[in-house]
């Protein structure tokens, strides 16, 4: 399984080797990795039928019911913004956009996650959820602050895991050691930011860490007994099919064991913005997107949980592409570029 890297931790959590064998055997079974023909396909049974192994259908596998996330805001900073690690923020991010997109976007935190789980019993079938801090670098402040906030939010009985998102360089031993404790009480991930496996574009987004950074960050979080889920940009201008290959690879070599992929995205008052209005670049059309994602797919690991095939902000921000936030639309040019070759998550990677 993904995570087999773990089971040799010996650090500070004396439990944590007995926890992550158990967790290990329990996934192994959810997942068991066999390649039957299936409907006359050659796609693997553990895809449940689709052709990429959908998040939903793996937490329901994992949880046993259906699991939605709520986002949180923890009120952090980002040293990508404030100088510490450079200024501006990268090319992309909109503060404003990272905002929870229902219930109170400050406050304390058992309000935010009230409204949030609210709103996922209202809207969807779900009763229990992920805890997921979003905002800015949500491992930015004290060990004692963020221990505050991560367990008032895994406290919650209806809250089955916390995930928290991040930058790769932005992972102090103390809050890793932190995180790997709270592992003892429920599955936590970590959402880190890659974008590309390729050190020119990082810089192009004025990224301020390298390829090496993450490379280090995700072996680190896989040792402390957390589960890495990464993000990528697929339609970076310029970028190649042998770019977006080396993501791949870099994401397999790695075991990272979930992948959020976006589509290059303008948001308002972003430096983006000002290189798209000059016309510096050009975005793909939603074809062009759905046939790198399609590509994308085939070269992950069949283990790979996909978390998301697309990114949107909110509207009131969002400038371009016009396609970018019709999420069904985009998710079905994705499924009839995959069924037109029959393609499936794996079938090329090597
Ligand atoms: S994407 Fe993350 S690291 Fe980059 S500016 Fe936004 S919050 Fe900071």
């Amino acid at each position: 399984m993904v995570i087999c890297t773990t089971v040799s931790y010996t650090g500070q959590v004396s439990d944590l080797s007995l926890k992550i064998s158990s967790e290990l055997i329990r996934l192994d079974q959810a997942f068991c990795t066999t390649y039957p023909l299936f409907m006359g396909e050659s796609r693997p049974q553990i895809l449940g039928g689709f052709r990429y192994r959908k998040l939903s259908l793996a937490l329901k596998q994992r949880f046993g019911e259906r699991i939605q996330k709520v986002t949180l805001r923890g009120g952090f900073g980002c040293p990508n913004r404030d100088g510490r690690v450079g200024r501006g923020g990268c090319i992309f991010c909109s503060e404003k956009a990272l905002l929870p997109s229902c219930g109170p976007a400050f406050g304390p935190i058992e309000d935010q996650l009230e409204a949030g789980l609210q709103a996922v019993r209202l809207h969807t079938k779900a009763n229990k959820a992920i805890a997921y801090f979003q905002d800015q670098t949500a491992t930015d402040a004290a060990p004692s602050v963020l221990h505050d906030l991560y367990t008032r939010a895994m406290n919650h009985p209806d809250i089955v895991a916390l995930s928290v998102g991040t930058r790769p360089d932005w992972i102090p031993d103390e809050v890793l050691s932190l995180l790997s404790k709270l592992t003892s009480q429920k599955p936590v991930f970590i959402e880190l930011g890659l974008q590309s496996a390729n050190d020119t574009f990082l810089k192009w987004m004025n990224r301020g860490h390298s390829v090496a950074d993450f490379e280090s960050a995700v072996k680190r979080c896989h040792q402390a007994g957390l589960e890495v889920i990464a993000h990528v940009i697929l339609d970076l201008p310029d970028e190649t099919a042998d770019d977006r290959a080396k993501t791949a690879a870099c994401l397999n070599s790695l075991a990272v064991e979930g992948v959020k992929v976006h589509n290059l995205h303008v948001l308002e008052h972003t430096p983006l913005a000002k290189l798209h209005k000059k016309g510096m670049f050009q975005l793909s059309s939603l074809l062009e997107y759905a046939e790198m994602v399609a590509e994308f797919i085939q070269m992950l690991r069949v283990e790979m949980i996909i978390h998301r095939l697309s990114g949107e902000g909110p509207a009131e921000l969002m400038l371009a592409p016009d396609w970018g936030r019709d999420k069904k639309s985009i998710l079905s040019k994705i499924d009839k570029t995959l069924s037109a070759s029959d393609g499936w998550q794996g079938k090329h990677c090597e």
